[in-house]
């Protein structure tokens, strides 16, 4: 895994360009989310080999069998977790910070977790072209147990394949907070994406959507 293209071109833009048309094409209709994806190079978070294909809808491998989500579900993800300037998010899955990054420009104060030691030390390495977004923190660690320490959130999102809604999460969200995530779907690939919202007496307002394929969420830390 080298990255070293931080050179952000007018081929780059002109790609990122089309790929928000394609984005609005496909149903985001969310300003913010589609300015956002305009505005991050997506190429500064994949592997040199990968730059020309970068604004291309597609996920990709960023090492440790883990991939890049791909563009239309970072922003699908996005445009349902409804980021306001100053949110708190917490990110479960930090992989390549694509979409942390898209939650930064948005003006988040992000949170993100990682489990894989590997992915984890790569990012803290990589980041420091970014000092554009101070409002990331990393952590690695186990996106079942989350942060404790920095709860309650405004809004949390899950980047792997959930098997269920994790409890300490809820535990860990705001009243009137959004949890998006996608949860497999009994004896299938495929995953729903739920989005949850924490009511006044504690219950989730439960609402499904789309089918997605994402790799899957797993307990422990790896490394
Ligand atoms: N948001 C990422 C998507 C990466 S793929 C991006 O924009 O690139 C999902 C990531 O979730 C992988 O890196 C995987 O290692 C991580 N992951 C899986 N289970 C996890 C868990 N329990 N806690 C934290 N990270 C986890």
């Amino acid at each position: 895994m080298a990255r070293s293209i931080f050179e952000d071109k007018y081929y780059h833009k002109a790609n990122r360009n089309q790929l928000v048309a394609l984005l609005r094409n496909r149903g985001i209709t969310d300003e913010s989310v589609l300015n956002a994806m305009n505005q991050v190079p997506r190429h500064f978070f994949l592997d040199n080999a990968f730059e020309k294909h970068a604004y291309q809808d597609k996920a990709f491998p960023i090492g440790e069998g883990q991939t890049i989500s791909q563009p239309y579900t970072v922003a699908y993800q996005t445009q349902l977790l409804q980021v306001k300037k100053n949110d708190k998010v917490l990110e479960v899955g930090t992989g390549s910070i694509y979409q942390a990054t898209i939650l930064a420009e948005l003006g988040a104060w992000v949170f993100t977790i990682e489990r894989q030691k590997k992915l984890y030390e790569f990012n803290q390495q990589q980041y420091c072209f970014k000092n554009k977004y101070l409002n990331i923190k990393f952590f690695y660690g186990d996106g079942f147990i989350g942060l404790p320490t920095y709860a309650p959130f405004d809004k949390i999102i899950i980047t792997a394949a959930a098997p269920f809604i994790p409890p300490k999460l809820i535990e860990q969200l705001k009243v009137g907070g959004i949890m998006v995530l996608p949860v497999d779907q009994e004896g299938g690939e495929e995953q729903t994406m739920m989005r949850l919202t924490k009511q006044a007496d504690g219950t989730l307002l439960e609402e499904q959507f789309e089918s997605f394929s994402f790799v899957p969420m797993l307990s422990g830390k790896n490394g």
